[in-house]
């Protein structure tokens, strides 16, 4: 689990530094971050569904042990919840739902149940920070400043929400009778909402924030493998006073649990983050009851540097988009093109960080990147990175996954990728970057939006008109100008083409669970 921490439920011995990419011998200066005794106490201790009203031990199969993918070791068994109990969970939800004990506060009353959500995660801002680390291979001060304060700022963003949600009137022009039109927006009731494993704590709190504030039912699903701070989240949520049965968190696996989910007669509501192919499949799931689905797949995005960028900026911006979270971002900045007059310095620059960044467990201090989340996503990292070898790209940074325990990866650049192979167009969802030349602006367009998806993109250039010009034509859902992958609660957030359907964040992301409802009063 970790280097400091002694835990019963973690055997075995740790590698005792991060590893080096260079053979600069920088000494490891930092002590590891000593884990708290209340993380080790509840990894320790039993993990149970919220099914409804209730804490039930999952009783779905055996239980799935939680790895820490940093050493490969167990640090948690997660029983997952059974069909029958996704079955109670959606009715408790559905009763939930029709007693109004949640959409029938005020909003003032909701709002302040939301802050104090938010509140209660920074109360435990370090434990959730440990556990994202030792089970999502997370820095842990990325962990800490960075994902559990956000995800405590949606739930007070969203907050503010409750109390400013709008409406409207309207004067109908009804020939001969006077009408009062009035549209309401109200909760489109029972949310599912299904989860990936990259940002267990942050995505559920994307989901939940926005469904509860709207005023829905919800039942979450994290992802198998990471289901610790979704659990916890729940408990955090009836502390704050959301009511009983409101939310289930259900721990298990998406193949069964969460197309069952998926298909229930008595769920309105399906939002997904994960997978093109799995978002795909969920369009036929979704179908029998014509649920209300929204969707946040995959990526493949491109950072566009032109020769009148501030360059080291724009290199350790086009850097930190792919390395950072070991590339397992949905926006990860995977295609670099660079303006041919500084696309060598921009193809060594990115080499040189890609070899000099430091790996090891994110309790570590002096790590930079840390693990991939399993064995089996490494291979299929690097089964992508040897078909770019195989079908003629040049390797110019990393390419072979390190030996020893852990899921390590090294940040991985390529040159000379062309735009048919399979490392150009797919999505690898590891620190692996592509990086190409550009002699026009109108090419640079060109290649960017040449990709099934369109999720984000960033620009990078001296000029802001040019900036913006850029941005206006390039097929994707959120655009940085000189920066990349920043979260914004107020800025919509989704993709184009196959990177799905709808937006979360802003009122968008609220907009998903809703329904419109006019009313018209004859008033003659
Ligand atoms: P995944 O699609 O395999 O799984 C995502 C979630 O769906 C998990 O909870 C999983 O258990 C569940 N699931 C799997 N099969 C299912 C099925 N048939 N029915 C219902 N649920 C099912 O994705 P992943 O590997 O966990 O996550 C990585 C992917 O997520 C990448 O493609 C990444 O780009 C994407 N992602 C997108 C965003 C975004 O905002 N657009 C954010 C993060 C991750």
């Amino acid at each position: 689990m970790t280097l400091a921490a002694s835990s019963p439920s973690t055997p075995g011995a740790r590698a005792s530094r991060p590893r080096k990419q260079d053979d600069s011998d920088r000494p490891a200066m930092n002590t590891p971050h000593k884990v708290s005794q209340a993380a080790l106490d509840l990894l320790a201790g039993e993990h149970r569904a919220l099914v409804g009203e209730d804490w039930v031990a999952g009783a779905g199969g055996e239980a799935k042990p939680i790895i820490d993918p940093a050493d490969g070791n167990p640090i948690a068994s997660v029983p997952p919840a059974s069909l029958e109990q996704a079955d109670d969970a959606v009715a408790a939800a559905r009763a939930a739902f029709l007693d109004r004990r949640w959409s029938g506060q005020t909003p003032a009353h909701k709002q302040r149940v939301l802050l104090h959500v938010a509140e209660l995660i920074e109360r435990d801002a370090q434990t959730l920070a440990e556990l994202e680390t030792l089970n999502g291979g997370k820095l842990y001060a990325a962990a800490l400043h960075g994902e559990v304060a956000h995800a405590a700022e949606t739930f007070r963003y969203y907050a503010g929400w409750c109390t400013k949600l709008p409406g409207a009137t309207f004067d109908p022009s009804v020939p001969g009778q006077r009408f009062h039109g009035l549209i309401r927006n109200e909760p489109v009731g029972v949310a599912v909402q299904i989860v990936p494993w990259n940002g267990p704590l942050v995505m559920a709190a994307w989901k939940l924030a926005p469904a509860l504030a709207a005023g829905c039912s919800c039942i979450l699903k994290p992802a198998e493998i990471t289901p610790l701070t979704a659990l916890y989240l729940g408990r955090l949520l009836l502390e704050a006073g959301v009511p009983e049965g409101v939310v289930s968190v259900l721990p298990g696996p998406g193949g069964r649990l969460g197309q069952h989910l998926a298909r229930h007669p008595e769920v309105n509501k399906v939002a997904f983050t994960g997978s093109t192919e799995v978002g795909k499949q969920l369009l036929a799931d979704a179908r029998g009851n014509l649920k209300r689905l929204s969707l946040e797949l995959g990526g493949k995005s491109p950072v566009l540097i032109f020769g009148d960028a501030d360059l080291p900026r724009a290199i350790a911006g086009a850097a930190d988009a792919i390395f950072a979270n070991a590339g397992q971002v949905c926006v990860a900045g995977s295609r670099v093109y660079a303006e041919q007059s500084v696309y060598r310095e921009v193809l060594d620059g990115l080499a040189e960080t890609a070899r000099g960044l430091r790996l090891g467990p994110g309790l570590d201090p002096d790590s930079e990147m840390g693990p991939l989340i399993s064995a089996s996503h490494r291979d299929s990292v690097h089964d992508l990175v040897q078909s770019g070898v195989s079908e003629g790209a040049r390797l110019v940074a990393g390419g072979e996954p390190l030996a020893g325990q852990g899921y390590f990866y090294p940040p991985t650049v390529f040159a000379d990728a062309g735009e048919e192979m399979r490392i150009t167009r797919e999505e690898v969802f590891g620190p692996v970057v592509t990086v190409a030349p550009f002699d026009t602006a109108e090419e640079a367009l060109r290649l960017a939006n040449q990709s099934r998806y369109g999720l984000a993109a960033s620009i990078w250039t001296g000029d802001l008109a040019r900036g913006h010009e850029t941005a206006e034509s390039l097929e994707s859902g959120i655009v940085w100008i000189n920066s990349h992958g920043i979260p914004e609660l107020s800025m919509p957030i989704g993709g184009y083409k196959q990177s799905g359907w709808g937006r979360e964040h802003g009122l968008e992301g609220l907009n998903i669970y809703m329904e419109t409802k006019s009313i018209m009063a004859r008033m003659d």
